[in-house]
């Protein structure tokens, strides 16, 4: 059995191909042009991977034949069992991660949420803050925010999409004696569901992790 190797993120970049295909299908008529079009987006799919191996590639390969709704999700539930699953987390690494805060609530997600997901987060109202998880390198890291919802829909700094957010903003301390600190915000989507099923690259969300790390 080949084992899981589509991260959440990728996962999500290979269906929109896959969309793409469903729509070119209802609205292209050109044969020629719709398997033109088709491989493109299996190549675009195949691209969001290092390497792939024979295995790997075949499973992949029936984007090219979406002809309608019914077989993009056939499609979808057959990468299913090759996604990788976030590893929950336990209380006490979140305390360890956030040993700041006084009071942690992490949402109570089911084994299949944490299929999905490419960051684990969660809005404290309490203390106005955004709490962000994320496994790196093989271990879990966590970085908070204060986190200000906006009045209006605007693009997410994550996952690009168009939607409800709010102003993400993360304090870096750059002198500890003099106690300086650098801000760096950012709008990020209001719903951490809705940001895990659109993100299609972590680069964002990696790079505010080195930020706070001093990288
Ligand atoms: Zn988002």
């Amino acid at each position: 059995m080949l084992e899981a190797f589509i991260e959440n993120h990728v996962l999500n970049q290979i269906l929109r191909q896959a969309k793409h295909v469903l729509d070119a299908e209802q609205r292209v008529n050109d044969m020629k042009v719709k398997q033109e079009f088709a491989y493109y987006s299996l190549n675009k799919a195949e691209k969001a991977f290092e390497s792939l191996t024979n295995q790997q590639l075949e499973l992949l390969k029936p984007l090219v034949s979406i002809k309608n709704e019914a077989d993009f999700n056939h499609y979808k539930d057959s990468l299913e069992p090759y996604c990788i699953p976030f590893q929950p987390t336990t209380d006490a690494q979140l305390k360890k991660l956030f040993k700041k805060a006084k009071k942690l609530h992490p949402p109570h997600l089911t084994p299949d949420d944490f299929l999905h997901l490419t960051y684990l987060s969660w809005y404290d109202k309490g203390s106005m803050k955004k709490f962000i998880v994320r496994e790196l390198e093989g271990s879990v890291k966590g970085l908070s925010g204060s986190f200000v919802p906006s009045p209006q829909n605007g693009i997410c700094h994550f996952c690009h999409h168009m939607g409800a957010v709010g102003l993400f903003t993360v304090d870096v301390k750059t002198d500890t004696k003099n106690h300086n600190y650098k801000a760096l915000s950012n709008y990020i989507c209001q719903d951490e569901a809705n940001c895990n099923a659109h993100i299609t690259d972590t680069e964002k969300l990696d790079f505010l992790f080195d930020y706070v790390r001093g990288k």
